[in-house]
């Protein structure tokens, strides 16, 4: 098969015609014509040279699969061209609406940008950075110091650090560094003395003395009879109504004799 080529230029347009001439030739003699016009003006060959407008490469097409050579009508390189991210244009090279396509890009490059304390995103140039998860030391007012991820970075941050305290009471006790110790109750077991004068064993530290009943056992006076009677320290006999467990000797009136009993 041979291949013709013709073209004419005008105002940078050409028309390029492609067939088969010693057909043409044979079925008409005014083809004869044209293709001597062709020749003699070096306008008739066997392929046709394609130069890329934006590299520069040329590309010779031959017959119709030739064509595949340039995809998007410039060449088979990458375009290389700016993207306004500023990375290079990694598609196959186009030609047409260069600066619109490029605008429109969605560029699937590794992200250029940093977080405020310059790591590098991990994310792709077109989506939006996320909060940056690499891992710096903390340290805070208190003197101690953690790892927390960067974007968590507080210097105001409470300090969740266990430490020893010692408390108003004497006592010792572990918390968060941030905890108010005065705040923190003590569960120290102790013994208190109460406002009765009597001791209580057992007693959490943190507890009022006004808030304790005292349990001791003491001699109170029955006020119904008179008798001592033995009760709890913090229970008022006048609130008590118990059978009194002195036995008396009762002495009937009308016939005088005498009878034991305990009330
Ligand atoms: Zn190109
Ligand atoms: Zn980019
Ligand atoms: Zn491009
Ligand atoms: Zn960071
Ligand atoms: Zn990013
Ligand atoms: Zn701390
Ligand atoms: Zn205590
Ligand atoms: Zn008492």
């Amino acid at each position: 098969m041979n291949l013709m080529v013709s073209f004419y230029i005008v105002n940078r347009h050409g028309l390029f015609i492609i067939g088969n001439m010693t057909n043409l030739v044979a079925s008409s003699g005014t083809w004869g014509q044209i293709k001597s016009k062709l020749v003699k003006r070096s306008e008739f060959g066997d392929c046709l040279t394609l130069r890329c407008s934006v590299h520069g490469t040329q590309t010779r097409v031959k017959n119709a699969g030739d064509f595949s050579k340039v995809p998007e009508g410039g060449c088979t390189l990458l375009c290389g061209g700016a993207l306004p991210c500023g990375h290079k244009c990694k598609a196959v090279c186009h030609v047409k609406n260069i600066e619109q396509l490029h605008q429109e890009t969605k560029c699937l490059q590794p992200c250029a940008r940093t977080c405020v304390r310059g790591h590098n995103c991990k994310g792709k140039c077109f989506s939006p950075c996320q909060a940056c998860t690499t891992t710096v030391e903390q340290v805070l007012r208190c003197g101690h110091s953690s790892q927390v991820k960067c974007h968590d970075y507080n210097l105001n941050a409470r300090c969740s650090q266990l430490v020893e305290k010692h408390l108003a009471c004497g006592h010792k006790a572990e918390m968060k560094c941030y905890e108010d110790k005065s705040l923190y109750i003590c569960t120290v077991s102790v013994v208190k003395k109460l406002s009765c004068g009597h001791e209580k064993s057992n007693v959490e530290c943190h507890k009022k003395t006004s808030t304790i009943s005292c349990e001791k056992l003491v001699m109170k006076k029955n006020i119904y009879c008179g008798h001592p009677m033995e009760l709890k320290c913090h229970v008022d006999p006048a609130y008590v109504r118990v059978a009194c467990q002195v036995v008396v000797t009762k002495k009937f009136s009308l016939c005088g004799h005498e009878v034991k009993s305990m009330y």
